[in-house]
């Protein structure tokens, strides 16, 4: 071949990685590799293994063993034992192991980055300019926060042992987000890759034990999904962060209720790719191909879903078509190919079983007549344009090299298609216009939104989703936080039963009967008689009643939810107007103190003295809440690029809130209060035997300028309404005090939408105590944070 013929065409010759040390790395192990427990290899107790593929020539690489519930278990013996001598460590002396990792894969990354092209089929350009520094940029932050840890989380402490589970789309650098923060603050781990994917999680250990990580503080348990269900169930693990697909992460969330284990998923997306008509088209077709051809779209946030502005549509398809026929598919290990090789043959069937169902409801099919490399699992970039919002390519996770493509005409229309979606993993917005590109960033729901640019990542900024795309963030303060739980809380005794008191008449008892005044429920502002049309006495412990409420059911949740959902408004209102809505709530509760407190003292039978100090504490609570709803501010990220990262907190949106039988008042004013302070809305189901505080309450809330449906009331029983409200699919989140039973209730009713639960497993909380009781601790599960990636520069 002459030499002309390339300055002619300008084509690539081959260019590939070499990769000698990496096979040569699995040859040493002679192909065959156990668990890595207590600092060293060894096989599977059952002496069961499966073999590892490579996805590029469809060959065999490795033997691997498939983790039992004895291996599991050995790894949980050792995890734990470490777990005290490595929390016991200095914050500084953690933050050298850390950065001896960081440094560790630094020196070994090419090492790395081969083993991980060869194991996943990724290009390598992706691994070594990607993958690798990235993990190696986790490690770095994290030395970070283990350094800050005795000034900046004073009042935490680690979780303790912690399992973590993670996909086959990013090995290693799903390793770096869940390990580094982890052992940073203090935990111990079992780590279990994904099955196609366990080689470079093994070398990690293998490395990182020779740079000095003492046994037992990072094991890794290989093996199939069975392995990864004995990690979620066992007792003597405290906490599972979990990445992969929304079915797996909703099977955790319903194995894991009740157990009182923390919990953080990461989930599947299909992020909108909006494109407005006066975007720089160029720029946005760079875009594309970042957002859904990098990883061969294995990509949990992937720009799957192009929206584009009906304007500019045809050109825009035109030039994305043009730029698809120059990327390049071929072997990982060649350093000029776009794009490598699907993780496994059932990976591509499912890519193309899904493809195929797309066409035949209608999409257009557009692939890159390109060559594809013979042998191995390929597939061909791919866009289907002219799809419908409900067809199945546009509502389902592909995750493959497939991009559907829609038309809007307005921003409004832009922002219904991008948020019709049971996900919100991420979303990426294309426009010159910086007011309207931050006005769309605003309402889109999703963890993340990058403006004219896609797919950045940084250790400082967390990284998460919402609604089915699941919660918790990894990275950044907010990701610090998964890993530790408040020193305030660590002393809590389990809760006593509270018994309802029985009706007593006292023999030649003539004092007049009490005026009907049976409480009504309170939604969208109004007070409303209960559906049932059933009431339910309230009796004082020495056997008195004190009054009557509706009992609600759920339908009145129904109604209830309705009404908080029509008052969005409340979300984006000025944090000035919610700080002076509270501060006026408490001054017209400060006005009623006398009738207050003596309704406390009716129902709970407690002194004067006491039902006034709980009083007390609930107007300064409010206080509290007015002061934080001004200050509860986000971060601005400077990450490694010429831009920022706003991470804003957001409301959650309607939160059901079950409040604790005791306290009657300051547990509910604790629960409601940070709440609407941070913009969300609320339906509450007060005390189940101490209501009538909160239903006295209705008045200050109708005289203190609370918009209708911001706070909604139900009372009744505690289970049945927790449960209507845990189920409820528009509601976005629940808070839930009361028994065991209740907390367990709540966490499996919620799988339906992946709702937030903050619960306390039957632990009585001391609402006097500010420590326990209100602040910062509260805001955050009130909130989750976005971050709106804006680079800038011409
Ligand atoms: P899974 O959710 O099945 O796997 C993720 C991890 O969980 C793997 O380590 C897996 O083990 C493990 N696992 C599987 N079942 C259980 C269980 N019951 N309990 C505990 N752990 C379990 O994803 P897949 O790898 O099967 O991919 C399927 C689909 O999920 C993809 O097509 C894609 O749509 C989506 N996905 C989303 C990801 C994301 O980041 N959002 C990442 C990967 C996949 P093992 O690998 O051994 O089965």
């Amino acid at each position: 071949m002459s030499v002309a013929k390339f300055f002619d065409d300008m084509s690539y010759g081959p260019a590939p990685e070499a990769d000698t040390e990496a096979r040569g790395w699995i040859k040493r192990h002679n192909g065959t590799f156990g668990h890595f427990i207590n600092g060293e290899f060894r096989a599977s107790s059952g002496n069961k293994t499966f073999v590892t593929h490579e996805p590029a020539t469809g060959g065999d690489l490795a033997k691997l063993a498939i983790g039992t519930k004895d291996d599991v278990d050995a790894a949980v013996v050792s995890a734990r034992k470490a777990q005290a001598q490595w929390a016991k460590l200095s914050g500084h002396q953690r933050a050298r192991h850390l950065y001896a990792l960081a440094r560790m894969i630094q020196r070994h990354g090419r090492l790395l980055a081969v083993v991980e092209a060869i194991d996943n089929g990724k290009p390598i350009r992706e691994t070594r300019d990607i993958d690798v520094p990235l993990a190696a940029r986790h490690f770095y932050h994290h030395a970070g926060w283990a350094q800050l840890q005795e000034s900046e989380f004073s009042d935490h402490v680690p979780v303790g042992v912690v399992g973590q589970i993670i996909p086959w789309n990013f090995p290693l650098l799903m390793l770096a987000w869940k390990v580094a923060p982890a052992l940073a603050l203090g935990n111990t781990v079992i780590l279990k890759p994904a099955e196609f994917t366990s080689l470079t999680a093994l070398l990690f250990a293998e490395l990182a034990a020779a740079a000095g990580l003492p046994p037992g503080v990072l094991n890794v348990v290989t093996g199939e999904g069975e392995t990864g269900a004995l990690i979620v169930e066992h007792d003597g693990i405290d906490k599972i962060a979990f990445t992969g697909s929304t079915d797996v992460g909703r099977i955790i969330r319903e194995k894991t209720a009740g157990s009182g284990k923390s919990l953080t998923l990461e989930l599947g997306g299909k992020s909108p790719f909006i494109v407005f008509d006066d975007a720089d088209l160029d720029g946005a077709v760079e875009g594309v191909v970042d957002a859904i051809w990098f990883n061969q779209g294995q990509v949990c946030c992937a720009g799957s879903r192009i929206l584009v502005q009906e304007g500019v549509a045809e050109k825009f398809h035109a030039r994305l078509r043009r730029r698809m026929q120059t990327l390049r598919v071929g072997q990982p290990l060649d350093k000029a190919i776009d794009m490598g090789a699907i993780v496994a043959p059932v990976q591509l069937k499912r890519i193309e079983k899904l493809v195929k169902q797309g066409v035949d409801e209608g999409a257009t099919l557009y692939q890159s007549e390109i060559e594809l490399p013979k042998g191995g699992s390929f597939f061909r970039p791919t866009l289907l344009a002219n799809v419908q919002p409900t067809s199945i390519v546009a509502t389902e996770e592909i995750f493959g090299p497939v991009a559907v493509s829609m038309t809007f005409r307005t921003p409004e229309e832009a922002v219904q298609l991008a948020n019709h979606t049971r996900y919100g993993l991420a979303a990426s917005v294309w426009s010159e216009t910086i007011g309207l590109a931050l006005h769309v960033a605003a309402r889109l729901q999703a963890g993340v939104v990058w403006v004219n640019a896609t797919n950045l990542f940084d250790a400082a900024a967390g990284f998460g989703g919402k609604k089915e795309s699941g919660f918790g963030r990894e990275g950044g303060r907010e990701g610090a936080y998964e890993y530790l739980k408040p020193k305030a809380w660590a002393n809590r005794k389990a809760r006593l039963d509270y018994a309802v008191p029985q009706l007593r008449t006292t023999a030649g008892d003539f004092a007049a009967p009490l005026i009907d005044r049976t409480a009504k429920l309170f939604i969208g502002g109004k007070q409303a008689r209960p559906d049932g049309n059933y009431n339910r006495p309230i009796i004082s412990p020495k056997g008195k009643l004190v009054g009557e409420v509706g009992e609600g059911n759920r339908k009145d949740i129904r109604n209830a939810v309705a009404a908080a959902q029509g008052a969005a408004s409340w979300g984006s209102a000025t944090a000035h107007n919610r700080a002076q809505i509270l501060y006026y709530i408490a001054e017209n509760l400060s006005g009623r103190a006398d009738e207050f407190i003596a309704r406390l003292a009716a129902q709970t039978g407690r002194t004067p003295g006491s039902a006034r100090a709980e009083f007390d504490a609930s107007v300064s609570r409010l206080f509290t809440y007015g002061a934080w709803a001004d200050k509860y501010e986000g971060v601005i990220h400077q990450p490694p690029l010429r831009g920022v990262a706003l991470a804003m907190p957001e409301p959650q949106g309607v939160v059901g809130v079950i409040c604790p039988p005791e306290a009657p008042l300051l547990g509910f004013i604790s629960l409601v209060a940070p709440l609407i302070a941070v913009g969300n809305r609320a339906v509450v189901v007060p005390s189940e035997p101490y209501p009538l505080s909160a239903t006295d309450f209705y008045s200050v809330l109708e005289t203190s300028d609370v918009p209708a449906g911001v706070v909604n009331i139900v009372t009744g029983s505690a289970m049945e309404l927790g449960k209507a409200l845990a189920s409820h699919n528009d509601v976005d989140a629940v808070w839930a005090f009361g028994s065991q039973a209740l907390s367990e209730m709540v966490e499996k009713a919620s799988v339906g939408n992946l709702k937030r639960v903050f619960t306390d497993y039957g632990k009585a909380y001391d609402w006097m105590d500010p420590a326990q009781g209100e602040g910062p601790l509260y805001l955050r599960r009130a909130t989750d944070i976005k971050n709106v990636w804006i680079p800038y520069g011409e």
